[in-house]
């Protein structure tokens, strides 16, 4: 349904009034219940009338020197939630800590301090870098302005930098044409991390890259990751990647968190219905064992006119009655693994009595959806 005369942008609370709960140790990014809504229609007066959830209630921590894997097909929203997260665009609801420190309605000004510790390595190392400006000062423009080191070290620190992303000293006065998609995208990484960032936003780092190239910046990723103590935010919609790299998954469907938990765990027990058809796709390196790969019905809904109850119920094999009423709530199977589906809830599935548990066909589900939303 279209959300209608409604204003999500006062639902976020104000700093003041936000008591920062405590940080545990080592923990740099709290995210709670975090929205962010895109004004897509506007009445007479040009107040907005509907709006368009691209990230929609998604809470999660995330631990010094660890990564988190945002993963879901393309349009649910997990590139907005990195951007959201770097406040790169006005927050709808929810709260964000860095740190201990609630960010959510810092101002420009106030956000400074913080811009160079979360920083963004962005998908397209092609068009994020100026044609005009040399390896040399794309490195060290933000360490100048920042002031990361004295001035007349900026020099041998940004060679340093570039040493340590892999970038011959000689490459300094080159210029950005003058390279391949994979040193420009270690160029990337070498401006990203020239800030000393705490926290780094990594929207698809290899997609644009040959398989071949892929792999030098995962392990380049992973090797300084180790070296600085960085803390990752890896968005990707390559599963065998996410598999490699990260500590913890969340994957995403029309802007909501539908399993979240251990790398390790997920991949070994995928529960989520969207989670079991995603991962099913993800080649194994074994001839002797058989993909049994479930293709998805229908379209992905519009986030602007999302199904009711369970976002996925329109193109769910294991769908109910239930399903289309009913938004499932975020239960906790297993320590630390975390499934949005009533097939986990007892709440649901030990009360038949109070629920409708009669399975639901994926076509019946998208007809009663379209009814729904007409
Ligand atoms: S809540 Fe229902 S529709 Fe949604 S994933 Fe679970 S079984 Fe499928």
């Amino acid at each position: 349904m279209i959300e209608k005369n409604e204003n999500p942008v006062t639902e976020a609370a104000p700093v003041a009034e936000a008591a920062a709960p405590a940080p545990k140790a080592d923990e740099v990014l709290r995210v709670e219940h975090l929205k962010k809504y895109f004004p897509i229609a506007t009445d007479f007066f040009g107040r907005p009338t509907a709006f368009l959830r691209a990230v929609d209630d998604i809470s999660f921590t995330l631990e010094r020197g660890k990564t988190i894997g945002i993963v879901g097909e393309s349009g649910c929203g997990k590139t907005t939630l990195g951007r959201t997260i770097l406040k790169l665009h006005e927050i709808t609801g929810g709260e964000i800590y860095f740190e201990g420190t609630n960010i959510t309605n810092l101002g420009r000004s106030a956000m400074k301090k913080y811009r160079t510790s979360m920083q963004l390595i962005f998908q397209d190392p092609y068009s994020s870098l100026s044609p005009r400006m040399t390896v040399g000062n794309i490195i060290g423009e933000a360490v100048r302005q920042h002031k990361i080191v004295p001035k007349d070290e900026v020099h041998d620190y940004v060679l340093d930098i570039m040493q340590k992303c892999g970038l011959r000293p000689q490459f300094y006065d080159r210029y950005p044409h003058e390279f391949s998609g994979g040193q420009r995208q270690r160029i990337c990484i070498a401006r990203a991390l020239a800030v000393k960032p705490k926290l780094v936003i990594c929207d698809e780092p290899v997609s644009a890259l040959d398989v071949s190239i892929q792999a030098q910046i995962i392990n380049l990723l992973k090797e300084l990751q180790n070296k600085m103590g960085l803390t990752y935010i890896f968005i990707s919609h390559d599963l065998s990647v996410v598999k490699y790299i990260t500590d913890r998954i969340m994957v995403m469907y029309l802007g909501n968190m539908m399993e979240m938990g251990d790398t390790e765990r997920i991949f070994a027990n995928p529960l989520h219905p969207y989670t079991v058809a995603l991962f099913s796709a993800v080649p194994v390196p074994d001839p002797d064992v058989k993909m049994n790969r479930i293709i998805l019905e229908g379209d992905i809904p519009s986030p602007a006119n999302p199904p009711s109850g369970c976002k996925f119920h329109t193109r769910c094999s294991k769908c109910m009655g239930v399903c289309a009423a009913k938004a499932p709530r975020y239960v906790e199977v297993e320590a630390d693994h975390f499934v949005a589906c009533h097939l986990y809830d007892g709440e649901i599935m030990e009360h038949p009595d109070d629920y409708d548990l009669s399975p639901l066909t994926v076509a019946d589900a998208a007809e009663g959806a379209g009814e729904d939303n007409e």
